[in-house]
């Protein structure tokens, strides 16, 4: 790994009780191409949004702006979609996964319980979560992982990579995991997608009403989901520990965008 960076892949404006949501992806530079940590929304999804996002994601008011697709913002880097040879996703959420149609060379890795509950599920919520075209896009290109045996920050995970390891963490789905990337300039960072929506939750607090509705309305297991958070919070008191964030706090995420390696 030669370094890592942070985009926004998708702004929602939704009152939350704070500014403006982002979608965290992280970009893992390799010698031999590009690796992202989910990959926000697409290109197709701006284009089309009542079809790929669905008409009731609009409720979250998001900024549907091409220039916030991953493709873009690496396109203006200097790469292309091509060298985006690997997506691991945190889980396959419309909001996680819309941007891997843009990369159609890249193999997307994710949980083999997250795999078949998108593929497999028929129930209203999950239509809402996970997208028919968003699925049919990576169809052929997922690889779905179950065996964690590699132990980590006192966790056991799957590694994908000597510096890339995931995390069984569900709660908000069935087969959600953390993300771990280990940054040659700021050592280990922990992707933890929607395993929690506030900075607050990892600090042993309240995330706040607002966010705390959100969270408890789209867990798919609220009790495990809280029993992340708080295996989170104990990691993050830790001294020597991972930087955890999550995908849609935007405080965070100007934080690791001001530490990165420009
Ligand atoms: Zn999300």
């Amino acid at each position: 790994m030669r370094r890592v960076r942070h985009l926004n892949c998708g702004t929602f404006r939704a009152r939350l009780g704070g500014p403006a949501l982002v979608s965290h992806v992280v970009v893992c530079e390799f010698e031999h191409g590009l690796a992202l940590i989910d990959s926000g929304i697409g290109a197709d999804d701006v284009a089309h949004a009542n079809s790929r996002l669905g008409v009731g994601f609009r409720l979250l008011l998001p900024a549907l702006d091409t220039v916030e697709t991953a493709v873009e913002q690496i396109g203006a880097m200097g790469f292309s979609a091509a060298d985006v040879t690997d997506i691991v996703l945190t889980h396959m959420d419309l909001d996680h996964l819309g941007g891997a149609s843009d990369f159609t060379s890249a193999t997307v890795h994710t949980s083999a319980a997250e795999q078949s509950s998108a593929a497999t599920r028929t129930d209203a919520a999950a239509k809402v979560r996970y997208r028919a075209p968003h699925l049919r896009a990576v169809k052929n290109r997922t690889s779905g992982y179950s065996d964690f045996t590699d132990e980590l920050f006192g966790f056991t995970g799957h590694r994908l990579h000597d510096s890339i390891c995931a995390i069984p963490m569900p709660g908000h789905t069935v087969g959600h995991c953390a993300i771990a990337i280990d940054d040659p300039q700021r050592g280990w960072l922990l992707h933890a997608g929607d395993a929690f929506h506030h900075r607050r939750a990892i600090t042993g607090q309240s995330s706040g009403r607002s966010i705390s509705i959100v969270e408890t309305v789209l867990a798919d297991d609220r009790r495990e989901l809280r029993l992340n958070q708080r295996r989170l919070a104990d990691l993050a008191a830790r001294s020597g520990g991972p930087q955890i964030f999550c995908a849609h706090d935007p405080v965070q995420f100007a934080a690791l965008v001001a530490s990165q390696v420009q």
